[in-house]
C-alpha cells in the first residue's frame, strides 16, 4: 500500500505494510522524491550582452549541477525527524548543526532551575542547545527550520525565544528576499551601474542578479555585508536602508570582489520594497555569520 504525503513542500512516497494498514504509516520512508527547483528564469533569455551570455552559459552548467545536488532525504536522529540535503554541500547557508546532547550522567540536576532529577522529575534535552532540563524549563515545542526538523521540537525557554524570532525570518523575510527587489548595481571600482533585480535563489544558496548581465553569488562566499542607511541621528531615531556593499570571494581567486547596491529612486513603492529587502538581507547576514561561526 502506498500514499503520497506532502511534508515541507517535498513529495514523499510512503509504503506501509498490509498488516499495519493505511492509518499507521511506518517510517523510515522507502522513497523520497524532491521536486526540482523552479528553473532559473533569466538564464539565456535576458542575457543580451556578450558578457551576459557568457555568464549565463557558465551559470547554466553551475545551476544544473546545483539542482542535481538538491535531492533531500529524511533522517531520524535522537532529536526527531529531519529533512536534510543528500549532500552536505547543498545545505542552506543559514543552517545549523544539531548539537550533541549533554550525557545523562553529567546532569543530575536541571541546568536552569537546579531541580534534582529522579523517577518523577524526568530530564529532557533541548534540541537547540543540547542541554538538560526538567519538563517545566523545557516544555515548549517550537519549529526549528535551521536544523531541518520536520516538526516543532522541544526547546528550553532561552532557545525557544530565539527560534520564535527566527520563525519571522522564515515566514516573512525569506520570502521578501526570494521575491527580489530592484537596485542599481556597481561592480568593483567601476563608475557604471546597472539596474538589476536581486533575489535569493529558492534553495537559499545564491544571490541571483538579473539585468542586461546576469550574476550569481554563492551566499557562503560572502565575507562581509554592509547595509547603508539614511536618516541616522546620533541619538538614534528612524533610519532607512538605502543600499548595501557586499564583499565576496570568487571561486579560484583569493581576492575579494566588491559589489554596491543602491536602491532605485524611481517610484516610492520601489523604494519601500528595496528597503524591506535590505532589512531582510540584514537579518539573513546575522544568521549567515552565526551558521559560519558555529
Ligand atoms: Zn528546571
Ligand atoms: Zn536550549
Amino acid at each position: 500500500m502506498q500514499d503520497w504525503l506532502e511534508v515541507c513542500g517535498w513529495s514523499l512516497l510512503v509504503f506501509s505494510s498490509g498488516r499495519a494498514g493505511p492509518a499507521r504509516r511506518r517510517f523510515p520512508l522507502v522513497q523520497c522524491r524532491a521536486r526540482p527547483e523552479r528553473a532559473e528564469r533569466s538564464l539565456g533569455g535576458s542575457a543580451a550582452s556578450p558578457e551576459g551570455r557568457v555568464a549565463a552559459a557558465e551559470c547554466r552548467g553551475k545551476m544544473s549541477g546545483c539542482e542535481a545536488r538538491d535531492a533531500k532525504k529524511l533522517v531520524r536522529s535522537l532529536s526527531g525527524l529531519r529533512m536534510v540535503p543528500e549532500h552536505r554541500s547543498a545545505r542552506s547557508p543559514f543552517g545549523l548543526d544539531e548539537p550533541p546532547w549533554v550525557p545523562d550522567k553529567e546532569c543530575p540536576r536541571c541546568m536552569q532551575c537546579d531541580t534534582k532529577f529522579d523517577f518523577i522529575t524526568r530530564k529532557h534535552h533541548c534540541r537547540r542547545c543540547g542541554k538538560c532540563f526538567c519538563d517545566k524549563c523545557c516544555s515548549k515545542k517550537v519549529p526549528l527550520p535551521r536544523m531541518c526538523f520536520v516538526d516543532p521540537v522541544r526547546q528550553c525557554a532561552e532557545c525557544a525565544l530565539i527560534s520564535q524570532k527566527e520563525t519571522e525570518f522564515y515566514d516573512k523575510q525569506l520570502k521578501v528576499l526570494m521575491n527580489g527587489a530592484t537596485f542599481f548595481v556597481t561592480l568593483g571600482t567601476s563608475d557604471k551601474s546597472e539596474l538589476m533585480v536581486c533575489r535569493l535563489s529558492n534553495n537559499q544558496r545564491y544571490l541571483v542578479l538579473d539585468g542586461d548581465s546576469h550574476y550569481e553569488i554563492e551566499i557562503v562566499q560572502i565575507s562581509t555585508v554592509q547595509i547603508l542607511t539614511e536618516g541616522f541621528t546620533p541619538g538614534g531615531g528612524n533610519t532607512r536602508a538605502i543600499g548595501m556593499i557586499l564583499q565576496y570571494k570568487v571561486p579560484g581567486s583569493e581576492e575579494l570582489t566588491q559589489m554596491k547596491f543602491t536602491a532605485s529612486e524611481d517610484f516610492s513603492s520601489n523604494k519601500k520594497l528595496s528597503a524591506s529587502w535590505l532589512a531582510a538581507m540584514h537579518k539573513a547576514t546575522k544568521l549567515l555569520y552565526e551558521s559560519r561561526d558555529q
